[in-house]
């Protein structure tokens, strides 16, 4: 590593660099920084016994509108290899991460191979009728989090997609770490099997309930919903941070007055003023979905526990609406 000072810490305030730089990863492995947990899980799964990968980004962040913090950027410019989703979700890494180029091997996994994309969904009802299939509303661009993006970034919600990365990542590894790269194959291996079991097991327990209708608060689960077949009728707002307008309020809130949409899937971060809002005099019920799995210890275990509780929380509100 050269000596001079990396840009992208002379860009931070002084104080910053006057903290004591936290040890180096464990083991003898590469130095890897994940940036959101459900991937992370995946990576600390493919180095188990060489090292631990780094997550980047803390419990309470959302990679939408996530600005950068020292001791994130200090970690970035210590990494032999960064795995990030990509610019559609995470913005705010676009400039850090290319000034990094020639210092880490930067991996975007929604770039990997065999990595299945879905359009963008507009906000609001998406369809009427009882139409499944490919009849979704395709929005091009502007609408997920203000990004002029046409794709769908939460590619992770598909175990599918996640095995794509997870053969991304171990090609990554064992070109930078060759010494372990038998290692990161038949752990790699390990994983994707579990996956497919994952998938078998997730499809099992939503069969029961996957033509039941229900509404999202962000649109963030097509590709668990394109896997799992499930029959979701619009996204509240796209953006978890931005609030819907008076005309889409009152659309929604005439939509779930018909009575069909069993439950309506909101987040932690939702003002509860806007979720009274929209159900008031109606019978749907509420629950609360997770896309990144704040709630979720990080670890190996971190991207199935993600897949399980989306899956069990649909099933929960949704069963209860068909009865006993
Ligand atoms: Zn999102």
């Amino acid at each position: 590593m050269p000596a001079r000072i990396h840009p992208l810490l002379l860009a931070l305030p002084l104080l910053a660099l006057l903290l004591p730089v936290p040890a180096p990863a464990l083991g003898a492995g590469p130095k890897v920084v994940v940036t959101l947990k459900p991937v992370h899980g995946l990576i600390a799964g493919i180095m188990a016994g060489i090292g631990q990968p780094q997550l980047l980004l803390g419990p309470g962040a959302d990679p939408h509108s996530h600005a950068l913090r020292p001791s994130e950027a200090r970690a970035l410019v210590r990494a032999d290899v960064v795995f990030w989703i990509g610019p559609a979700l995470e913005g705010y890494l676009q400039k850090p991460l290319a000034s990094l180029a020639g210092r880490a091997a930067v991996v975007a996994l929604s770039d990997s191979p065999g990595l299945r994309h879905l359009p963008a969904r507009k906000g609001g009802i998406w369809r009427q009728g009882r139409h499944r299939g490919r009849d979704r509303g395709h929005a091009h661009g502007r609408d997920h989090s203000g990004h002029e993006r046409s794709r769908d970034p939460h590619i992770w919600l598909d175990p599918r997609n996640a095995r794509a990365m997870v053969a991304r990542a171990v090609a990554v590894l064992a070109r930078v770490d060759p010494t372990h790269g038998a290692d990161y194959r038949r752990n790699g291996e390990r994983i994707s099997a579990a996956l497919a079991g994952l998938e078998a097991e997730i499809d099992g327990l939503l069969a029961p309930v996957r033509a039941l209708p229900y509404l999202v608060l962000h649109d963030a689960y097509q590709y668990f919903e394109t896997r799992f077949r499930t029959n979701p009728q619009g996204a509240i707002a796209i953006a978890a941070d931005r609030k819907p307008g008076a005309r889409r309020i009152a659309a929604i809130r005439r939509r779930l007055a018909e009575g069909r949409i069993r439950c309506l899937f909101q987040e932690t971060q939702a003002p509860s003023s806007l979720i009274e809002t929209l159900t008031a005099g109606t019978t749907v019920r509420v629950a609360t979905l997770d896309p990144i799995g704040r709630g979720i210890a990080p670890g190996p275990d971190a991207y199935g526990q993600l897949l399980r509780q989306l899956a069990g929380t649909m099933e929960n509100c949704l069963s209860y609406a068909i009865g006993p």
